[in-house]
């Protein structure tokens, strides 16, 4: 095994086996989507977390990623990635929250074509750097505020996920969703926070709630 296998395959608590023992858990909670379950079992989730926390990569947890922000718990990766497929096979997906380019990486091994943008100039940087060391070609990332959408305002999406709560819907994705398109955020009303799905039909927008979760929120401007 050549020294750069070792660190992609990981050792210990970051081995294959522990990986696969964080699949069975998805899969005991109901995640069903097969494409879902063996992207996420050969993305090494340990690459994107701070090497003192790399141990811990394949337990279901949210954890610190720096700047106050944090890489989402597995299962919730997931869950908002196999909903994304619910219905037809989609081309293209913008994700609003690179943070450390986690997430991004499972949509890249799905998604022929992924668009992420992050407001924190630093985890931008880093999470560009991670994801073309790991050979990511089909990723394309912004630094800017996706409250204000991708900076091309003539691209639109098939999929649209955020990852950090909002407390309005922010009106420039909707309009860079397709019709007949969805987007997946968590909602917050100030009390709760709920996994909400949209979907643009030529009727108007649609809301559904999911589950309860916990996000860090979305925030305007850049940092
Ligand atoms: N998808 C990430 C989750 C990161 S946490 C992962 O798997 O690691 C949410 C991220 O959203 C944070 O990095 C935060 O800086 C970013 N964020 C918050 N508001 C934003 C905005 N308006 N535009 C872009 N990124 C934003």
């Amino acid at each position: 095994m050549s020294p750069t296998d070792k660190i992609l395959q990981g050792i210990g608590m970051t081995s294959q086996r522990t990986r696969d023992r964080l699949i069975q858990r998805l899969k005991d909670q109901g995640i069903d989507n097969e494409l879902v379950l063996d992207v996420m079992r050969r993305t090494p989730r340990h690459l994107f977390i701070d090497e003192a926390l790399a141990h811990r990569a394949y337990e279901d947890i949210a954890l610190p990623l720096g700047y106050g922000q944090t890489i989402s718990q597995p299962y919730i990766v997931a869950l908002m990635t196999q909903q994304l497929l619910a219905d037809g096979t989609p081309n293209s997906v913008l994700e609003i929250g690179t943070g450390c380019g986690y997430q991004t990486a499972v949509l890249a091994g799905i998604f022929p074509q992924v668009y992420s943008v992050e407001r924190i100039e630093t985890l931008y940087k880093q999470a560009k750097k991670r994801l073309a060391e790991l050979e990511y070609y089909n990723v394309q990332l912004r630094h800017t505020d996706g409250i204000l959408g991708w900076p091309n305002p003539d691209y639109q999406f098939d999929r649209i996920m955020i990852t950090a709560a909002c407390t309005e819907i922010p009106e420039a994705l909707t309009q860079q969703l397709v019709e007949g398109g969805s987007m997946i955020f968590p909602f917050d009303d100030g009390r709760d926070q709920t996994l909400m799905e949209l979907t643009k039909t030529s009727q108007g927008l649609e809301t559904t709630a999911l589950v309860k979760v916990s996000f860090v929120p979305l925030l305007p401007g850049l940092a």
